[in-house]
Protein backbone atom coordinates (compact mmCIF):
# COMPACT_ATOMS: atom_id res chain seq x y z
CA UNK A 1 0.00 0.00 0.00
CA UNK A 2 1.45 3.05 -1.11
CA UNK A 3 1.97 6.36 1.86
CA UNK A 4 -0.33 9.10 0.75
CA UNK A 5 1.15 12.72 1.76
CA UNK A 6 -1.16 15.17 3.20
CA UNK A 7 -0.43 16.81 -0.11
CA UNK A 8 -1.53 13.18 -2.16
CA UNK A 9 -4.80 13.45 0.03
CA UNK A 10 -5.90 17.32 -0.51
CA UNK A 11 -5.15 16.98 -4.00
CA UNK A 12 -7.37 13.73 -4.55
CA UNK A 13 -9.99 15.77 -2.50
CA UNK A 14 -9.92 18.27 -4.97
CA UNK A 15 -11.26 16.23 -7.61
CA UNK A 16 -13.36 13.69 -5.58
CA UNK A 17 -16.41 12.99 -7.14
CA UNK A 18 -19.19 13.38 -4.40
CA UNK A 19 -21.98 10.52 -5.03
CA UNK A 20 -25.51 11.65 -3.62
CA UNK A 21 -27.85 10.11 -5.13
CA UNK A 22 -30.07 7.11 -3.00
CA UNK A 23 -29.39 3.44 -5.03
CA UNK A 24 -33.04 1.72 -5.68
CA UNK A 25 -33.04 -1.25 -8.05
CA UNK A 26 -29.86 -0.86 -9.13
CA UNK A 27 -30.05 2.96 -10.14
CA UNK A 28 -29.51 6.15 -8.82
CA UNK A 29 -32.51 7.71 -7.54
CA UNK A 30 -33.56 11.00 -6.20
CA UNK A 31 -36.34 11.10 -3.30
CA UNK A 32 -39.69 10.95 -4.72
CA UNK A 33 -40.14 14.72 -2.82
CA UNK A 34 -37.21 15.85 -4.29
CA UNK A 35 -35.76 16.70 -0.99
CA UNK A 36 -32.15 16.93 -0.06
CA UNK A 37 -30.02 17.49 2.78
CA UNK A 38 -26.92 19.19 2.79
CA UNK A 39 -23.21 17.02 3.73
CA UNK A 40 -21.34 19.24 5.60
CA UNK A 41 -17.29 18.33 5.95
CA UNK A 42 -16.71 19.06 9.85
CA UNK A 43 -13.00 19.85 9.14
CA UNK A 44 -13.72 22.75 7.54
CA UNK A 45 -17.88 23.60 8.23
CA UNK A 46 -17.86 23.38 4.43
CA UNK A 47 -20.60 22.03 1.87
CA UNK A 48 -19.90 19.24 0.37
CA UNK A 49 -22.69 18.02 -1.20
CA UNK A 50 -27.13 17.41 -1.40
CA UNK A 51 -27.80 14.18 -0.98
CA UNK A 52 -31.26 12.99 -1.73
CA UNK A 53 -33.53 12.90 1.55
CA UNK A 54 -35.42 9.69 1.07
CA UNK A 55 -39.06 9.29 3.12
CA UNK A 56 -41.65 6.40 3.75
CA UNK A 57 -42.12 6.68 -0.10
CA UNK A 58 -38.51 5.96 -0.73
CA UNK A 59 -38.00 3.30 1.36
CA UNK A 60 -41.44 1.75 -0.09
CA UNK A 61 -39.60 1.84 -3.69
CA UNK A 62 -36.51 0.56 -2.18
CA UNK A 63 -38.51 -2.55 -0.36
CA UNK A 64 -40.31 -3.52 -2.71
CA UNK A 65 -37.29 -3.57 -5.06
CA UNK A 66 -36.04 -5.74 -2.36
CA UNK A 67 -38.42 -7.96 -1.94
CA UNK A 68 -38.86 -8.30 -5.92
CA UNK A 69 -34.80 -9.32 -6.22
CA UNK A 70 -35.48 -11.28 -3.72
CA UNK A 71 -38.60 -13.21 -4.56
CA UNK A 72 -37.39 -14.40 -8.52
CA UNK A 73 -33.77 -15.64 -6.80
CA UNK A 74 -31.59 -13.84 -9.23
CA UNK A 75 -29.49 -14.08 -6.08
CA UNK A 76 -29.99 -16.31 -3.78
CA UNK A 77 -31.10 -19.01 -6.62
CA UNK A 78 -27.11 -18.51 -8.78
CA UNK A 79 -24.76 -21.21 -8.51
CA UNK A 80 -22.65 -20.95 -5.46
CA UNK A 81 -19.87 -20.82 -7.57
CA UNK A 82 -21.28 -17.66 -9.65
CA UNK A 83 -22.36 -16.11 -6.18
CA UNK A 84 -18.84 -16.45 -4.42
CA UNK A 85 -17.42 -14.87 -7.21
CA UNK A 86 -19.21 -11.65 -7.25
CA UNK A 87 -18.69 -11.51 -3.37
CA UNK A 88 -14.78 -11.64 -4.26
CA UNK A 89 -15.35 -9.11 -6.67
CA UNK A 90 -17.10 -7.17 -4.27
CA UNK A 91 -14.17 -6.87 -2.01
CA UNK A 92 -11.50 -6.21 -5.01
CA UNK A 93 -13.76 -3.42 -5.70
CA UNK A 94 -13.66 -2.04 -2.36
CA UNK A 95 -9.98 -2.17 -2.39
CA UNK A 96 -9.29 -1.08 -6.04
CA UNK A 97 -11.83 2.39 -4.91
CA UNK A 98 -10.02 2.20 -1.10
CA UNK A 99 -8.73 5.67 -1.32
CA UNK A 100 -11.87 6.84 -2.56
CA UNK A 101 -14.03 5.45 -0.40
CA UNK A 102 -11.45 6.05 2.35
CA UNK A 103 -11.77 9.99 1.21
CA UNK A 104 -15.52 10.35 1.71
CA UNK A 105 -15.24 8.75 5.25
CA UNK A 106 -12.97 11.39 6.05
CA UNK A 107 -14.58 14.51 4.45
CA UNK A 108 -17.43 13.15 5.81
CA UNK A 109 -17.45 12.57 9.28
CA UNK A 110 -13.99 13.43 9.88
CA UNK A 111 -11.97 10.81 10.61
CA UNK A 112 -8.14 10.65 9.84
CA UNK A 113 -8.49 9.45 6.07
CA UNK A 114 -5.05 7.16 6.96
CA UNK A 115 -6.87 5.14 9.25
CA UNK A 116 -9.87 4.89 7.15
CA UNK A 117 -7.55 3.80 4.49
CA UNK A 118 -5.61 1.55 6.27
CA UNK A 119 -7.53 -0.17 7.90
CA UNK A 120 -11.47 0.64 7.67
CA UNK A 121 -11.79 -0.16 3.91
CA UNK A 122 -9.14 -3.06 3.79
CA UNK A 123 -11.59 -4.61 6.80
CA UNK A 124 -14.44 -4.38 5.01
CA UNK A 125 -13.21 -5.65 2.01
CA UNK A 126 -11.46 -8.99 3.91
CA UNK A 127 -15.75 -9.83 5.28
CA UNK A 128 -16.90 -9.90 1.65
CA UNK A 129 -14.43 -12.86 0.98
CA UNK A 130 -14.94 -14.26 4.63
CA UNK A 131 -18.41 -14.34 3.80
CA UNK A 132 -18.04 -15.30 0.30
CA UNK A 133 -16.10 -17.96 1.33
CA UNK A 134 -18.22 -19.35 3.84
CA UNK A 135 -21.01 -19.56 1.30
CA UNK A 136 -20.57 -23.20 -0.04
CA UNK A 137 -19.37 -24.32 3.50
CA UNK A 138 -22.14 -24.48 5.99
CA UNK A 139 -24.43 -27.27 5.64
CA UNK A 140 -27.45 -28.05 7.84
CA UNK A 141 -28.36 -31.31 9.21
CA UNK A 142 -29.94 -34.33 8.27
CA UNK A 143 -31.91 -35.39 11.48
CA UNK A 144 -31.50 -39.17 12.97
CA UNK A 145 -35.42 -40.05 13.07
CA UNK A 146 -37.47 -43.51 13.05
CA UNK A 147 -37.94 -45.57 9.64
CA UNK A 148 -40.14 -43.87 7.61
CA UNK A 149 -39.29 -40.26 7.99
CA UNK A 150 -36.42 -38.54 6.80
CA UNK A 151 -35.95 -35.09 7.96
CA UNK A 152 -33.90 -32.31 7.20
CA UNK A 153 -32.92 -28.72 8.91
CA UNK A 154 -31.74 -26.18 6.69
CA UNK A 155 -30.70 -22.73 6.69
CA UNK A 156 -33.45 -20.25 4.56
CA UNK A 157 -31.93 -16.27 4.25
CA UNK A 158 -34.98 -14.67 5.81
CA UNK A 159 -36.31 -12.34 2.68
CA UNK A 160 -35.54 -8.48 3.10
CA UNK A 161 -33.24 -7.21 5.70
CA UNK A 162 -33.43 -3.62 6.63
CA UNK A 163 -30.11 -2.02 8.13
CA UNK A 164 -30.06 1.05 9.90
CA UNK A 165 -26.58 2.40 10.75
CA UNK A 166 -24.23 5.13 12.49
CA UNK A 167 -21.59 7.85 11.61
CA UNK A 168 -18.66 6.72 13.44
CA UNK A 169 -17.44 3.77 10.71
CA UNK A 170 -19.82 4.56 8.04
CA UNK A 171 -18.21 2.13 4.91
CA UNK A 172 -17.42 -0.60 7.92
CA UNK A 173 -20.54 -0.56 9.89
CA UNK A 174 -22.42 -1.14 6.25
CA UNK A 175 -20.31 -3.82 5.34
CA UNK A 176 -20.63 -5.47 8.89
CA UNK A 177 -24.28 -6.19 7.70
CA UNK A 178 -24.12 -6.17 4.23
CA UNK A 179 -21.45 -8.80 4.28
CA UNK A 180 -23.03 -11.25 5.72
CA UNK A 181 -26.68 -10.70 5.09
CA UNK A 182 -26.23 -11.44 1.19
CA UNK A 183 -23.77 -13.71 1.69
CA UNK A 184 -26.46 -15.70 3.49
CA UNK A 185 -28.80 -15.21 0.27
CA UNK A 186 -31.17 -12.01 1.68
CA UNK A 187 -31.93 -8.36 -0.07
CA UNK A 188 -31.09 -5.30 1.99
CA UNK A 189 -32.45 -1.73 2.15
CA UNK A 190 -29.67 0.26 3.96
CA UNK A 191 -30.01 3.58 5.37
CA UNK A 192 -26.31 5.38 6.20
CA UNK A 193 -26.56 8.02 9.05
CA UNK A 194 -27.51 11.51 7.96
CA UNK A 195 -23.90 12.79 8.93
CA UNK A 196 -22.03 10.06 6.76
CA UNK A 197 -23.78 8.64 3.10
CA UNK A 198 -21.51 8.82 1.25
CA UNK A 199 -19.57 5.93 0.84
CA UNK A 200 -22.44 3.83 1.60
CA UNK A 201 -23.45 5.18 -2.07
CA UNK A 202 -20.47 4.55 -3.33
CA UNK A 203 -20.74 0.84 -2.16
CA UNK A 204 -23.56 0.31 -3.78
CA UNK A 205 -22.75 1.24 -6.84
CA UNK A 206 -19.23 -0.66 -6.72
CA UNK A 207 -21.61 -3.87 -5.82
CA UNK A 208 -23.65 -3.38 -9.21
CA UNK A 209 -20.13 -3.23 -10.80
CA UNK A 210 -19.05 -6.40 -9.52
CA UNK A 211 -22.23 -8.18 -10.85
CA UNK A 212 -24.54 -8.43 -7.98
CA UNK A 213 -28.21 -8.58 -9.34
CA UNK A 214 -30.17 -5.03 -9.58
CA UNK A 215 -32.42 -4.19 -5.78
CA UNK A 216 -30.10 -6.57 -3.85
CA UNK A 217 -29.17 -4.19 -1.89
CA UNK A 218 -30.41 -0.78 -2.17
CA UNK A 219 -29.57 2.64 0.18
CA UNK A 220 -31.80 5.23 0.80
CA UNK A 221 -29.91 8.18 2.47
CA UNK A 222 -32.20 10.17 5.01
CA UNK A 223 -32.93 10.83 8.51
CA UNK A 224 -33.71 8.57 11.35
CA UNK A 225 -37.35 9.86 11.82
CA UNK A 226 -37.80 9.37 8.09
CA UNK A 227 -36.31 7.02 6.63
CA UNK A 228 -35.15 5.00 9.48
CA UNK A 229 -38.37 4.79 11.15
CA UNK A 230 -40.05 3.88 7.70
CA UNK A 231 -37.73 0.94 7.80
CA UNK A 232 -38.33 0.05 11.18
CA UNK A 233 -42.20 0.39 10.91
CA UNK A 234 -42.21 -1.28 7.38
CA UNK A 235 -44.67 -4.16 6.96
CA UNK A 236 -42.37 -6.05 4.16
CA UNK A 237 -38.70 -5.87 5.77
CA UNK A 238 -38.30 -9.37 7.64
CA UNK A 239 -35.49 -8.27 9.80
CA UNK A 240 -33.97 -5.14 10.97
CA UNK A 241 -30.14 -5.05 11.89
CA UNK A 242 -28.92 -1.54 13.82
CA UNK A 243 -26.11 -0.18 15.25
CA UNK A 244 -26.20 2.89 16.94
CA UNK A 245 -27.56 4.69 20.49
CA UNK A 246 -29.17 2.11 22.95
CA UNK A 247 -32.20 5.19 22.66
CA UNK A 248 -32.82 4.97 19.11
CA UNK A 249 -32.45 0.70 19.31
CA UNK A 250 -35.64 1.02 21.74
CA UNK A 251 -37.22 2.46 19.36
CA UNK A 252 -36.66 -0.27 16.85
CA UNK A 253 -38.12 -2.83 19.02
CA UNK A 254 -41.01 -0.49 19.38
CA UNK A 255 -41.58 0.07 15.69
CA UNK A 256 -41.27 -4.00 15.18
CA UNK A 257 -43.87 -4.16 17.89
CA UNK A 258 -46.34 -2.30 16.40
CA UNK A 259 -45.91 -3.17 12.47
CA UNK A 260 -45.02 -7.01 11.54
CA UNK A 261 -43.16 -7.98 14.18
CA UNK A 262 -39.82 -8.22 12.44
CA UNK A 263 -37.09 -9.51 13.74
CA UNK A 264 -34.75 -6.79 15.53
CA UNK A 265 -30.93 -7.27 16.39
CA UNK A 266 -29.09 -4.52 18.28
CA UNK A 267 -25.70 -3.00 18.55
CA UNK A 268 -25.72 -0.76 20.83
CA UNK A 269 -23.57 1.58 22.90
CA UNK A 270 -20.92 1.22 25.64
CA UNK A 271 -19.02 2.09 28.75
CA UNK A 272 -16.13 -0.41 28.79
CA UNK A 273 -14.17 -0.74 31.35
CA UNK A 274 -9.97 -1.28 31.33
CA UNK A 275 -9.04 -3.24 34.30
CA UNK A 276 -5.27 -2.41 35.21
CA UNK A 277 -3.95 -4.62 37.90
CA UNK A 278 -0.81 -3.40 39.68
CA UNK A 279 1.31 -6.67 38.82
CA UNK A 280 0.81 -5.87 35.09
CA UNK A 281 3.80 -6.82 32.98
CA UNK A 282 5.09 -3.58 31.32
CA UNK A 283 2.24 -0.63 32.88
CA UNK A 284 3.91 1.43 29.93
CA UNK A 285 2.70 -0.31 26.96
CA UNK A 286 -0.72 -0.80 29.30
CA UNK A 287 -1.14 2.69 29.20
CA UNK A 288 0.14 2.92 25.15
CA UNK A 289 -3.16 0.61 24.71
CA UNK A 290 -5.22 2.61 26.94
CA UNK A 291 -4.69 5.66 25.27
CA UNK A 292 -4.91 4.55 21.79
CA UNK A 293 -8.05 2.54 22.46
CA UNK A 294 -10.25 6.12 23.86
CA UNK A 295 -8.36 8.16 21.33
CA UNK A 296 -8.43 6.35 17.97
CA UNK A 297 -11.52 7.71 15.74
CA UNK A 298 -11.85 10.62 18.60
CA UNK A 299 -13.16 8.01 20.93
CA UNK A 300 -16.08 7.73 18.08
CA UNK A 301 -16.12 4.04 19.22
CA UNK A 302 -18.92 2.02 20.28
CA UNK A 303 -16.51 -0.39 22.31
CA UNK A 304 -14.33 2.40 23.17
CA UNK A 305 -12.84 1.32 26.81
CA UNK A 306 -13.60 4.80 28.31
CA UNK A 307 -13.26 3.88 31.73
CA UNK A 308 -9.88 2.59 32.81
CA UNK A 309 -9.97 1.02 36.79
CA UNK A 310 -5.96 1.11 37.78
CA UNK A 311 -5.66 -0.43 41.20
CA UNK A 312 -4.03 2.01 43.49
CA UNK A 313 -0.10 1.38 43.78
CA UNK A 314 0.72 2.12 40.02
CA UNK A 315 -2.05 4.06 39.61
CA UNK A 316 0.25 7.45 39.88
CA UNK A 317 2.63 6.20 37.53
CA UNK A 318 -0.15 5.29 34.85
CA UNK A 319 -1.72 8.50 34.96
CA UNK A 320 1.81 10.18 34.23
CA UNK A 321 2.53 7.41 31.41
CA UNK A 322 -1.46 8.44 30.33
CA UNK A 323 -0.40 12.68 30.31
CA UNK A 324 2.83 11.97 28.46
CA UNK A 325 1.01 9.88 25.38
CA UNK A 326 -1.85 12.15 25.32
CA UNK A 327 0.14 14.49 24.13
CA UNK A 328 0.57 12.56 20.40
CA UNK A 329 -3.16 12.79 19.76
CA UNK A 330 -3.75 16.56 19.46
CA UNK A 331 -5.95 16.67 16.63
CA UNK A 332 -5.29 18.45 12.90
CA UNK A 333 -6.59 18.18 9.90
CA UNK A 334 -8.20 14.44 8.86
CA UNK A 335 -6.50 14.56 5.40
CA UNK A 336 -2.90 15.25 7.27
CA UNK A 337 -1.41 11.56 8.31
CA UNK A 338 0.66 13.16 10.89
CA UNK A 339 -2.60 14.55 12.59
CA UNK A 340 -3.24 12.73 16.29
CA UNK A 341 -6.59 12.39 15.85
CA UNK A 342 -8.87 14.40 13.00
CA UNK A 343 -12.61 16.48 13.56
CA UNK A 344 -15.45 15.35 15.61
CA UNK A 345 -18.60 14.46 13.53
CA UNK A 346 -20.29 17.70 14.15
CA UNK A 347 -20.34 21.01 16.03
CA UNK A 348 -23.35 19.52 18.07
CA UNK A 349 -21.53 16.46 18.88
CA UNK A 350 -18.56 18.32 19.93
CA UNK A 351 -20.71 20.36 22.37
CA UNK A 352 -22.20 17.60 23.93
CA UNK A 353 -18.66 15.72 24.51
CA UNK A 354 -17.34 19.35 25.83
CA UNK A 355 -20.75 19.54 28.30
CA UNK A 356 -19.23 16.30 29.99
CA UNK A 357 -15.82 17.45 30.34
CA UNK A 358 -17.50 20.44 32.25
CA UNK A 359 -19.55 18.92 33.83
CA UNK A 360 -17.04 16.04 35.16
CA UNK A 361 -14.68 19.47 36.08
CA UNK A 362 -17.05 19.98 39.16
CA UNK A 363 -15.83 16.80 40.67
CA UNK A 364 -12.54 15.16 39.39
CA UNK A 365 -9.44 16.51 38.09
CA UNK A 366 -9.11 16.84 34.15
CA UNK A 367 -5.26 16.13 33.88
CA UNK A 368 -4.47 15.96 30.02
CA UNK A 369 -6.40 18.72 27.73
CA UNK A 370 -10.05 19.07 28.22
CA UNK A 371 -10.25 21.80 25.77
CA UNK A 372 -11.86 22.11 22.61
CA UNK A 373 -9.95 23.70 19.11
CA UNK A 374 -10.17 25.66 16.23
CA UNK A 375 -8.78 24.52 13.21
CA UNK A 376 -9.27 25.20 9.32
CA UNK A 377 -12.21 27.43 10.31
CA UNK A 378 -14.03 24.79 12.03
CA UNK A 379 -14.53 24.21 16.08
CA UNK A 380 -14.97 20.43 15.77
CA UNK A 381 -12.28 19.38 17.43
CA UNK A 382 -10.80 18.28 21.17
CA UNK A 383 -7.96 17.79 22.58
CA UNK A 384 -6.97 14.47 23.83
CA UNK A 385 -8.53 14.71 27.33
CA UNK A 386 -7.59 12.53 30.86
CA UNK A 387 -10.31 12.63 33.48
CA UNK A 388 -8.65 11.64 37.08
CA UNK A 389 -10.39 10.20 40.30
CA UNK A 390 -13.98 10.35 38.35
CA UNK A 391 -16.82 8.85 40.86
CA UNK A 392 -17.54 4.52 39.56
CA UNK A 393 -21.17 6.88 39.91
CA UNK A 394 -21.04 10.09 38.27
CA UNK A 395 -22.03 10.86 35.02
CA UNK A 396 -18.60 10.27 33.36
CA UNK A 397 -17.86 7.16 35.29
CA UNK A 398 -21.65 5.85 34.02
CA UNK A 399 -22.56 7.54 30.62
CA UNK A 400 -21.36 7.07 26.88
CA UNK A 401 -19.41 10.10 25.99
CA UNK A 402 -18.31 9.11 22.52
CA UNK A 403 -15.50 11.54 22.05
CA UNK A 404 -11.55 11.11 23.59
CA UNK A 405 -12.24 11.23 27.04
CA UNK A 406 -10.83 8.77 29.20
CA UNK A 407 -12.15 8.39 32.78
CA UNK A 408 -9.65 7.33 35.57
CA UNK A 409 -10.66 5.49 38.03
CA UNK A 410 -8.83 4.06 41.07
CA UNK A 411 -9.60 0.82 43.11
CA UNK A 412 -8.44 -0.95 45.90
CA UNK A 413 -9.00 -4.80 45.08
CA UNK A 414 -9.98 -6.98 42.63
CA UNK A 415 -13.54 -7.54 43.76
CA UNK A 416 -14.01 -3.96 43.90
CA UNK A 417 -12.74 -3.89 40.30
CA UNK A 418 -14.57 -6.36 38.86
CA UNK A 419 -17.69 -5.12 40.78
CA UNK A 420 -17.23 -1.22 39.48
CA UNK A 421 -17.06 -2.93 35.87
CA UNK A 422 -19.77 -3.98 35.70
CA UNK A 423 -21.82 -1.69 37.94
CA UNK A 424 -22.82 0.12 34.26
CA UNK A 425 -26.30 -0.28 32.19
CA UNK A 426 -23.86 -1.48 29.08
CA UNK A 427 -21.94 -4.87 28.80
CA UNK A 428 -20.53 -4.35 24.90
CA UNK A 429 -16.63 -5.13 25.92
CA UNK A 430 -13.88 -5.33 28.96
CA UNK A 431 -9.88 -5.47 28.91
CA UNK A 432 -7.92 -6.55 31.71
CA UNK A 433 -3.88 -6.23 32.13
CA UNK A 434 -2.15 -8.62 34.40
CA UNK A 435 0.83 -11.17 34.81
CA UNK A 436 -0.94 -13.55 36.62
CA UNK A 437 -2.88 -15.99 34.83
CA UNK A 438 -4.78 -17.53 37.39
CA UNK A 439 -6.37 -13.85 37.96
CA UNK A 440 -6.84 -13.31 34.42
CA UNK A 441 -9.05 -16.07 34.10
CA UNK A 442 -10.73 -15.87 37.39
CA UNK A 443 -11.36 -12.04 36.17
CA UNK A 444 -12.28 -12.54 32.87
CA UNK A 445 -15.09 -14.56 33.71
CA UNK A 446 -16.81 -12.38 35.80
CA UNK A 447 -16.97 -9.38 33.72
CA UNK A 448 -20.50 -9.08 31.96
CA UNK A 449 -19.49 -8.05 28.45
CA UNK A 450 -19.78 -9.57 24.79
CA UNK A 451 -15.74 -9.18 24.49
CA UNK A 452 -13.28 -9.59 26.47
CA UNK A 453 -9.99 -8.48 26.14
CA UNK A 454 -6.53 -9.58 28.33
CA UNK A 455 -3.60 -8.18 27.83
CA UNK A 456 -4.45 -6.52 25.20
CA UNK A 457 -7.40 -3.85 24.43
CA UNK A 458 -10.59 -4.20 22.58
CA UNK A 459 -9.28 -7.03 20.15
CA UNK A 460 -12.05 -7.89 17.15
CA UNK A 461 -11.49 -9.66 14.22
CA UNK A 462 -13.38 -10.88 11.49
CA UNK A 463 -13.32 -14.88 12.78
CA UNK A 464 -15.11 -13.45 16.63
CA UNK A 465 -18.18 -12.47 16.89
CA UNK A 466 -18.53 -8.83 18.04
CA UNK A 467 -21.39 -7.49 20.08
CA UNK A 468 -22.94 -7.26 23.71
CA UNK A 469 -24.92 -7.66 26.89
CA UNK A 470 -27.56 -6.05 28.62
CA UNK A 471 -27.99 -2.65 26.85
CA UNK A 472 -25.64 -2.76 24.52
CA UNK A 473 -27.62 -4.73 22.71
CA UNK A 474 -28.06 -8.74 21.06
CA UNK A 475 -27.16 -10.69 18.73
CA UNK A 476 -23.41 -10.70 16.93
CA UNK A 477 -21.82 -8.87 14.05
CA UNK A 478 -18.55 -10.66 12.41
CA UNK A 479 -17.79 -14.64 12.45
CA UNK A 480 -20.35 -17.32 11.30
CA UNK A 481 -22.23 -16.56 14.08
CA UNK A 482 -23.53 -13.41 12.78
CA UNK A 483 -25.25 -15.21 9.82
CA UNK A 484 -27.56 -16.35 12.47
CA UNK A 485 -28.97 -12.67 12.21
CA UNK A 486 -29.84 -13.17 8.25
CA UNK A 487 -31.07 -17.20 8.34
CA UNK A 488 -34.29 -19.13 9.60
CA UNK A 489 -33.99 -22.46 10.52
CA UNK A 490 -36.24 -24.72 8.27
CA UNK A 491 -37.28 -28.32 9.13
CA UNK A 492 -37.62 -30.22 6.08
CA UNK A 493 -40.22 -33.61 6.61
CA UNK A 494 -40.42 -36.14 4.22
CA UNK A 495 -41.92 -39.77 4.71
CA UNK A 496 -41.53 -42.98 2.94
CA UNK A 497 -42.41 -46.55 2.60
P1 LIG B 1 -27.99 6.93 16.61
O1 LIG B 1 -28.38 8.31 16.83
O2 LIG B 1 -28.64 5.87 17.41
O3 LIG B 1 -28.21 6.66 15.06
C1 LIG B 1 -27.97 5.42 14.48
C2 LIG B 1 -28.83 5.27 13.25
O4 LIG B 1 -30.21 5.29 13.64
C3 LIG B 1 -28.66 6.43 12.26
O5 LIG B 1 -28.76 5.96 10.96
C4 LIG B 1 -29.83 7.31 12.64
O6 LIG B 1 -30.23 8.21 11.64
C5 LIG B 1 -30.89 6.31 12.95
N1 LIG B 1 -31.95 6.90 13.76
C6 LIG B 1 -31.87 7.95 14.62
N2 LIG B 1 -33.07 8.23 15.16
C7 LIG B 1 -33.94 7.33 14.63
C8 LIG B 1 -35.33 7.11 14.79
N3 LIG B 1 -36.08 7.89 15.58
N4 LIG B 1 -35.90 6.09 14.10
C9 LIG B 1 -35.15 5.33 13.28
N5 LIG B 1 -33.84 5.50 13.08
C10 LIG B 1 -33.23 6.48 13.75
O7 LIG B 1 -26.44 6.71 16.82
P2 LIG B 1 -25.25 7.58 16.23
O8 LIG B 1 -25.22 8.87 16.93
O9 LIG B 1 -25.32 7.59 14.74
O10 LIG B 1 -24.00 6.68 16.64
C11 LIG B 1 -23.48 6.66 17.90
C12 LIG B 1 -24.03 5.51 18.72
O11 LIG B 1 -23.85 4.29 18.01
C13 LIG B 1 -23.32 5.33 20.02
O12 LIG B 1 -24.23 5.09 21.05
C14 LIG B 1 -22.46 4.09 19.80
O13 LIG B 1 -22.13 3.40 20.94
C15 LIG B 1 -23.28 3.32 18.87
N6 LIG B 1 -22.45 2.36 18.13
C16 LIG B 1 -22.51 1.04 18.49
C17 LIG B 1 -21.72 0.11 17.84
C18 LIG B 1 -21.77 -1.35 18.19
O14 LIG B 1 -21.41 -2.18 17.37
N7 LIG B 1 -22.21 -1.72 19.37
C19 LIG B 1 -20.86 0.53 16.81
C20 LIG B 1 -20.82 1.89 16.49
C21 LIG B 1 -21.63 2.79 17.15
P3 LIG B 1 -29.67 9.73 11.69
O15 LIG B 1 -28.30 9.63 11.21
O16 LIG B 1 -30.54 10.50 10.80
O17 LIG B 1 -29.76 10.19 13.11
MG1 LIG C 1 -20.82 15.09 7.14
Amino acid sequence: MSQKSHQDWQDLAETLPIPHYAFIDGQQANADSGATFTSINPATGKALADVASCDADDVNRAAAAARTAFGDRRWAGQPLAARKRIMQNIAEGLRKNAAELALLDSLDMGKRVVDAYELDVPFSASLFDFYGESLDKLNGEAVTMDDGVHATITKEPLGVVGAVVPWNYPVDMAAWKLAPAIAAGNSVVLKPAEHSPLSAIRLAEIFAEAGLPDGVVNVVPGFGETAGQAIGRHMDIDTLVFTGSTGVGKMFQRYAGESNMKQVWLECGGKSANLIFADVEDLQKAAESAAFDVFFNQGEVCSSHSRVLVQRDVHQEFVAHLRAIAERYQPGDPLDPASGMGAMVTAEHTDMVEGFISRARQEADVVAGGRRVTLGGSDCYLEPTVVDNVHPESELGQNEVFGPVLAVIPFDTEEEAIRMANSTQFGLAASLWTSNISRAHRVARQLVAGTVSINTTDAFGAQTPFGGFKSSGYGRDLSLHALDKYQGLKTTWLAYQ
